[in-house]
């Protein structure tokens, strides 16, 4: 139930600072993030507590991405690798030369990621940090999709959301009502570019939970 309600965007009212804001800015997981901005900080660490504090609950969302197998479409030749395991290696520091935890692939039509989950989960929300240093407007339009299979690198798969918010070291919170899938890609959609993210982060529950 509690992961249910922590994937619902209209629950939301104490969420704190997730791993990806806390790593970049430790100050932020000291005080609420604004509720009605969620887009600000993953999912993994939230908190619920009354006024005259006598129940203080902490809750921590299990990251479903985190190492887990990636792929990507190809690799950018470079000695910072930006391997595809980069977006899942749980380190959110968006600086792609200093902090050496980003994918790249090279540049090419419909680039694309994506991490096996190892089962079918059924998927509240997806956390996309993007690069910070460099070259965020590279992201714009990517497509975010979850799905069970993987024979198109997840082009056919059912569409979770687009990001729109490209600004050096953004984080995209897209919600996914739910989609069912093991994989959770990251494309590119219909032109050539780079494709490079800093984190993926993954929350859901098995399908047999879903509220
Ligand atoms: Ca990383």
């Amino acid at each position: 139930m509690l992961d249910c309600v922590l994937g619902s965007p209209g629950f939301i009212p104490f969420l704190k600072g997730g791993s990806c804001l806390a790593q970049d800015n430790p100050a932020a997981n000291q005080k609420d993030v604004d509720p009605r901005n969620p887009g600000k900080c993953g999912l993994a660490l939230s908190s619920f507590s009354l006024e005259d504090g006598t129940v203080n609950i902490v809750l921590e969302a299990h990251n479903l991405a985190k190492d887990r197998p990636g792929f990507q479409s190809s690799l950018y030749p470079h000695p910072i690798v930006g391997a595809a395991s980069k977006a899942v290696d749980g380190n959110c520091g968006g600086d792609w030369f200093k902090d050496g935890s980003c994918t790249h692939t090279g540049f090419e039509m419909e680039p694309w990621w994506y991490v096996d989950l190892g089962d079918q989960y059924a998927i509240s929300a997806v956390v996309v940090k993007n690069r910070g240093d460099c070259c965020g407007e590279r992201l714009q339009g990517a497509q975010i999709r979850v799905g069970d299979s993987v024979a198109d690198h997840g082009k056919s798969s059912p569409l979770s959301g687009t990001i729109t918010d490209t600004r050096l070291g953004s984080v995209s919170t897209l919600y996914c009502n739910w989609l069912k899938g093991r994989y959770v890609s990251i494309r590119i959609p219909g032109w050539a570019e780079f494709l490079h993210v800093c984190e993926v982060e993954v929350y859901g529950t098995k399908p047999e939970d879903t509220c």
